[in-house]
């Protein structure tokens, strides 16, 4: 068997859905499921509940990355993976992370229920803490897996209450036993929503991922002087505020001096000390670019201090700026993404190539194991959202080009 004609059924997989959505739900119709609390906990464990009734094996590795494994005919074979993440971003939706994870439970039950055995071993994965919104981390669980974040230096982060990772996992019981190291696998695959609006926009079913956009990530401090709104008269001000807002306005500019394709955001502010009749002193901000081209990120890089830097000795302001990260853009493995690209055309699916503009687990995992995504419409374009929204036929097609990529790959001739 290799392309197949069978299909998973989209009820279960919407039921499922809708039935994990339950765990953490909020009024306004999305999902609270922060990592490593008590609701990834009941996650996780319906999780682990469906996996096992179809006689899956699931592991748990010390940060807390769980594979269910099905075994294939070849036990020499290195296993296919697939999944997404199971947790969620404080006031999130239903879809992003689940409906890869749901998928690929779809999938396996799909095997399950026609009986079929693949050649390779298949592993559903749940990658621990994508949404970074807890520990500050995101992507922590496949960092950690493909060692670009050492064990350690996860365990020791902290949330908001003090709670450290390493705390967290056993507080919920899933610092596991196994090693959170990449072992042998064949490929990876993650169906995931688009969170962006351009395959609704065109009217595409699917999105055929070839990579993850170049990034550089900033952190930035502005440093004038408090003093009083009433009494200090232009020439002695020194408004870290007025500074910052010029920034932005530059990353602003820059951003759509590169067309469509640019990326440029200040999405996190703290102004000080934030009180309506004092000259703010203090700004703390971030600042980020993306560009599917790594050349434009690095011209943006290295033209990106100086010009801030201008702009606040015009001010009078001291700047301070800590690069943070600076990633190329990652492409995917293209036989991967071939396979993607044939499940889609085999279905019948409109479909088009697509460069993910958000960080993915599949990002990391692509530098170990040959990778590909699969992407799916969202409404709106809506995301980290609680009224992110899908259709049941759209969860169902991602499904199954996810169902068909995984299959043929577990069963191509080595
Ligand atoms: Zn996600």
């Amino acid at each position: 068997m290799s392309g197949t004609n069978q299909r998973i059924d989209g009820k279960r997989l919407w039921d499922s859905l809708m039935a994990m959505a339950e765990i953490g739900a909020t009024p306004k119709g999305g999902v609270r499921r922060l990592t490593l609390t008590d609701v990834d906990r009941r996650g996780r464990q319906r999780f682990t509940e469906w996996c096992e009734a179809l006689g899956l094996t699931v592991r748990v590795d010390a940060i807390g990355n769980m594979f269910a494994r099905r075994e294939g005919r070849d036990p020499s074979r290195k296993p296919v993976l697939f999944g997404s993440h199971l947790d969620s971003q404080p006031s999130g939706g239903k879809f992003d992370g689940a409906l890869g994870v749901l998928a690929g439970l779809e999938a396996m039950r799909t095997l399950h229920d026609l009986n079929v055995v693949t050649e390779a071993p298949l592993e559903l994965v749940n990658w621990t803490d994508e949404e970074g919104s807890r520990f500050g981390h995101s992507l922590m669980g496949s960092g950690v897996w493909t060692g670009v974040y050492a064990l350690e230096k996860a365990y020791g982060l902290k949330d908001i209450d003090g709670v450290s990772v390493s705390e967290a996992l056993d507080g919920i019981g899933y610092k596991g036993r196994e090693k959170a190291a990449p072992f042998p696998a064949d490929a990876y695959f993650e169906l995931h929503i688009e969170q962006g609006p351009i395959l609704e926009n065109e009217g595409r079913q699917i999105g055929i991922v070839t990579g993850a956009q170049a990034q550089v990530w900033w952190d930035a401090v502005c440093t004038g002087r408090d003093s009083h709104a009433g009494t200090t008269p232009p020439s002695a001000r020194r408004d870290a505020l007025v500074c910052a807002a010029r920034i932005v306005d530059l990353v602003d500019r820059m951003m759509r001096a590169r067309g469509e394709d640019g990326r440029g955001t200040v999405g996190f502010m703290q102004v000080l000390p934030n009180s309506r009749n004092v000259i703010p002193g203090e700004v703390r901000f971030s600042v980020e670019f993306r560009h599917p081209d790594t050349a434009e990120v690095e011209r943006l890089a290295a033209q990106f201090p100086g010009e801030a830097g201008a702009i606040a000795r015009d001010c009078g302001i001291g700047l301070e700026l800590t690069e943070l990260f600076r990633y190329p853009h990652q492409p995917f493995d293209p036989a991967c993404v071939d396979l993607v690209r044939q499940a889609a055309a085999k279905l019948g699916y409109s479909a088009r190539e697509i460069v993910s503009g958000a960080g993915h687990d599949a990002v990391y995992v692509s530098r170990v194991v040959p990778t590909a995504m699969i992407f799916t419409p969202c409404k709106d374009g809506l995301s980290h959202n609680e009224l992110e929204s899908i259709l049941p036929e759209e969860a169902e097609a991602g499904a199954q080009v996810l169902f068909e990529a995984v299959v043929a790959r577990a069963n191509r001739t080595l």
